[in-house]
């Protein structure tokens, strides 16, 4: 099945499940934006004013202060898929509570085998702590970090949240250095796949020699 037709079926799914936390002080759910064939899977936080309002992620000043991080390494917005650990506004944006966390986390797992991203790159530290738990953000933020998940490497990159970077000038310089790592990764990755389906096809011409 498609991946666009797995999410609106996973989005339905989501929408029709009451007991999800949140659910009747919300607007909207929330549940991911972008291209479902990327690469790069961001997580962040939660939905924020707008984001509840319009039903998507990031698209408040953090998602505007994205969106020009994206930019400036030659990535449009659309060709990612970004999706968040809460999928419904909490009251006063405050913190996710980790029963939270647990009940979005059924889904929030689901998106991401849809997805099955190259590279996961968190935004903040509840994010990060999904993949990374204890570690913090200050010493973590920008390092390729290879996790296990669901029996297989996954490569996770935690970074800190646009929202922090908007408050704070040394954040932001920190979260534009490490979105320049971005791009060097994405070559890595596709240099990686190319070696393989070259080996691949030098295996097959072996094999087929041996026939004759
Ligand atoms: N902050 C987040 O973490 N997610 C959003 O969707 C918007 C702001």
């Amino acid at each position: 099945m498609d991946k666009s037709k797995s999410l609106d079926e996973l989005k339905t799914k989501m929408r029709a499940d009451t007991t999800l936390p949140l659910r009747n002080v919300a607007t909207n759910l929330v549940f991911g934006d972008g291209n479902p064939d990327s690469e790069i899977l961001f997580i962040g936080e939660g939905p924020g004013y707008w984001e509840d309002v319009k039903g998507i992620p990031f698209v408040g000043n953090a998602g505007a202060l994205l969106n020009q991080l994206l930019a400036k390494i030659g990535i449009q917005r659309k060709d990612v898929y970004i999706t968040n650990i809460i999928h419904y506004r909490a009251p006063e944006n405050r913190d996710p509570e980790p029963s939270e966390i647990k009940a979005f986390g059924k889904y929030l797992d689901e998106i991401i085998k849809i997805i099955n991203p190259k590279i996961i790159i968190t935004l903040g530290r509840f994010s990060m702590a999904k993949f990374l738990p204890g570690v913090f953000i200050s010493s973590t933020h920008g390092k390729e970090k290879i996790v296990e998940w669901e029996g297989k490497p996954l490569l996770v990159i935690p970074m800190y949240h646009p929202a922090a970077a908007l408050r704070n000038t040394e954040v932001k310089l920190k979260l534009i250095d490490d979105f320049e790592k971005i791009p060097k990764l994405l070559q890595n990755i596709k240099e990686k796949g190319d070696r393989i389906q070259e080996d691949q096809a030098q295996t097959n011409s072996v094999k087929q020699l041996n026939l004759v």
